[in-house]
């Protein structure tokens, strides 16, 4: 089910994940390409404006909530139905309705030719979408089949940036927990260096690393595990590697490496 909801995910989703300041210009030119692709409105033919250049600038699509990839329950050793109810319905949809708010915010100052909330508005911007883009990672990270070993290209991977994968897992579960308040833990593929690395985001925005390419996401804000763990951080983390979706991960490294080129 993992490998199938995964490969489902699409392409745009998939570049739409890039972390930080990276992800603006990818969301925005893949997804102005699918909107040109989009079926137009029938009309007269004299009305029909002639169809965009290739390369051409169009408007950008509202963000959407994307459904989870399993259902609710389906994580329950892990975590209950109605943790994933809240975090997926409430938190992310928050977010996505917070990046669109702060996007129509900036539209508005930009017809007003009034700024004046621009700090504001660009803070609203990073942390929204950070948060939608995270989100839409961690659902993928987990996996009713997950556990096990990663595929042998993503353990290569990982042997060589880190020594084995024993000690990625240690690294990882210990930058997760040692995170202060609201963070992430993240497995990032490093395009410069050619190699992977782990950050402890903060919020969803800071502590981040430009143009690094998530491959794998464990929430550690309270909302993600409080119901069922309380203040036991540290069981939540560990048990994470028991649904941890090695498979989405190697995909993942996949199309990093292929921009990469
Ligand atoms: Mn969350």
């Amino acid at each position: 089910m993992s490998e199938k909801k995964s490969a489902a995910l699409d392409r745009r989703e998939m570049l739409g994940m890039m972390a930080g300041a990276a992800l603006a210009a990818p969301v925005l030119g893949v997804s102005g390409l699918a909107a040109a692709q989009a079926p137009r409105p029938a009309g007269r033919e004299k009305d029909k404006a002639p169809p965009p250049a290739r390369g051409a600038t169009v408007s950008p699509q509202p963000y959407t909530l994307p459904p989870l990839p399993y259902p609710k329950n389906a994580l329950d050793g892990f975590l209950s139905a109605e943790i994933l109810e809240l975090h997926h319905d409430k938190h992310h949809a928050g977010y996505v309705r917070g990046l669109n708010n702060a996007l129509a915010g900036l539209e508005e100052a930009r017809k007003k030719g009034d700024f004046a909330q621009i700090k504001a508005l660009e803070r609203e911007l990073a942390f929204h979408g950070s948060g939608h883009v995270l989100h839409t990672l961690y659902w993928n990270s987990m996996s009713p089949n997950g556990g096990g070993n990663p595929p042998p290209r993503l353990a290569d991977a990982l042997t060589r940036s880190f020594g084995s994968v024993d000690a990625f897992r240690k690294q990882f579960a210990a930058a997760s927990k040692a995170a202060e308040a609201s963070a992430w833990g993240v497995l990032a593929y490093e395009p410069l260096g050619d190699r992977l690395i782990i950050l402890a985001v903060e919020d969803h925005q800071n502590m981040g690393f430009q143009g690094a390419y998530p491959l794998l996401v464990c929430d550690v804000w309270e909302h993600a595990y409080y119901l069922r763990y309380k203040n036991d951080r540290g069981t939540y983390v560990d048990r994470f590697f028991d649904v941890i979706n090695w498979q989405f991960a190697d995909e993942r490294l996949g199309e990093a490496l292929r921009l990469r080129g």
